[in-house]
C-alpha cells in the first residue's frame, strides 16, 4: 500500500492508503518527491470542469526519484532524479510522428479523469509512468523545482512557436504565472520591448521584476496609443495572451500590428468574442498554443544554469497530508497564493 490524496467525490479530498501502482515492461515506478497544485486541479475539484471525475488521484507537475524499472527499460535506473511530460502520449499516433505529440490521438494527461479515461497523478508516494516522456534532472536542479518544469515549458512552448526574432517587441497579457514564465523566457530569447498587461498591480510588479520593459492595466486610456508609441507607431509584432477570455483576447489583437502574430496560451473561456475586421484587414496571424512539445530539456538546462529562476513562483512547500487544506485555500482564493507544492 502507498500513501495518496484522493479525490474521493467532488469537493472531498482524502489522504489515505491505496494499492501501489504496477508498472509496464516499457514504465518506470516513480518515488515522488514533489508535485504542484495546478489551477486545472482546483478547477476540477467541484466537478465543473468535468475533467477530474472521481475517484482520482490528481497531480500532473512533478518530479521524483525511479524505484523500480520495467523490464524493457534500457537508459534508466533506479535512483535516477526524473521529472516528466504531464502527457502520457502514443508513440504510433500519426501527430506523433509528425512531430507534434502535444496534438496526438489518445494521449492521457497524468492525474485527469475527463470520462473516456482515467489517468492517476502523482499526488502520491508512488507513480508508474512510460519510459519515453522522462526527462533527468540536473544535479543542482531540486525536486521542487523541477516540479514547475511543467508550467515554465508550457509558457516556452508559446514563445518557441510564436515565432519571435531577436529584437521583435512583445505584449504579454495576464501576468499570473504563465504570463510571468512567458516575459523571463522573452527576455532570455532576446525579445525587445517587453510589455506585460494585468490589472493586478501585485501581478504588475512580479512582471516588472521578470524582466518586462513597461507595464500598464488594461483599463489605462488609450492603451493602444501607448503601445504604439513604445513600438515605433506599429504595435507589438506579437501578442502572449495568457488568460483566455474575450476582454483579454481581445486587449491583446487590439495591440498587435498589423501582420503581427498573436500567441493565445489563456483557455477559460470555451467561447470568445474576436475582432473579425481587425484581424482580417491587418491579415494578422491567430495562434493556439497547446501544453508541451519537449520544451522539459530546454527549462531544466536553463534551470541547470540558472538563468531561469522559478523559486519566486513558489508559495508553499507542504506535506501530502496536508493536501485538503492547501487545495480548500487555493480554492477560496485565500491570501495570495501562487505555486503550492505538495510533498510525500
Ligand atoms: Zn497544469
Amino acid at each position: 500500500m502507498m500513501k495518496a490524496l484522493v479525490l474521493e467525490e467532488y469537493n472531498k479530498l482524502v489522504y489515505k492508503d491505496v494499492p501501489e501502482p504496477h508498472f509496464s515492461p516499457d514504465e518506470v515506478l516513480v518515488r515522488i518527491k514533489a508535485c504542484g497544485i495546478c489551477g486545472s486541479d482546483v478547477h476540477g475539484l467541484d466537478g465543473s470542469t468535468g475533467r477530474r471525475v472521481p475517484p482520482l488521484i490528481m497531480g500532473h507537475e512533478a518530479s521524483g526519484k525511479i524505484e523500480a524499472t520495467g523490464s524493457e527499460v534500457k537508459n534508466w535506473k533506479s535512483g535516477d532524479r526524473v521529472t516528466f511530460d504531464s502527457t502520457v502520449y502514443p508513440l504510433d499516433d500519426w501527430f506523433t510522428l509528425e512531430g507534434r505529440y502535444n496534438l496526438s490521438n489518445n494521449r492521457e494527461v497524468l492525474g485527469v479523469s475527463p470520462g473516456d479515461y482515467r489517468r492517476n497523478g502523482a499526488f502520491a508516494e508512488l507513480l508508474a509512468v512510460p519510459q519515453h516522456i522522462l526527462y533527468r534532472i540536473p544535479d543542482s536542479v531540486t525536486y521542487e523545482q523541477a516540479a514547475m518544469v511543467e508550467a515554465a515549458a508550457v509558457a516556452l512552448h508559446a514563445v518557441k512557436i510564436s515565432g519571435m526574432k531577436t529584437g521583435d517587441n512583445c505584449v504579454v497579457t495576464g501576468a499570473g504565472m504563465i504570463g510571468i514564465f512567458v516575459i523571463k523566457l522573452l527576455v532570455i530569447s532576446g525579445a525587445g520591448r517587453i510589455i506585460a498587461i494585468d490589472n493586478d498591480p501585485a501581478r504588475l510588479d512580479g512582471a516588472k521584476k521578470s524582466g518586462a520593459d513597461d507595464i500598464f492595466d488594461p483599463s489605462d486610456n488609450d492603451l493602444p496609443g501607448k503601445i504604439k508609441d513604445l513600438t515605433s507607431s506599429r504595435g507589438a509584432d506579437i501578442s502572449f495572451e495568457a488568460v483566455g477570455k474575450s476582454e483579454t483576447v481581445n486587449t491583446a489583437i487590439s495591440l498587435s500590428r498589423k501582420g503581427g502574430t498573436v500567441v493565445l496560451i489563456g483557455n477559460s473561456s470555451k467561447v470568445i468574442e474576436l475582432p473579425l475586421q481587425k484581424v482580417v484587414t491587418g491579415e494578422m496571424k491567430i495562434l493556439g498554443s497547446c501544453a508541451i512539445r519537449g520544451e522539459y530539456e530546454v527549462i531544466l538546462k536553463l534551470l541547470e544554469d540558472k538563468r531561469l529562476t522559478v523559486d519566486d513562483q513558489i508559495s508553499a512547500i507542504a506535506p501530502l497530508s496536508e493536501g485538503a487544506e492547501w487545495f480548500r485555500k487555493l480554492y477560496n482564493k485565500e491570501g495570495k497564493l501562487n505555486k503550492v507544492i505538495l510533498v510525500p
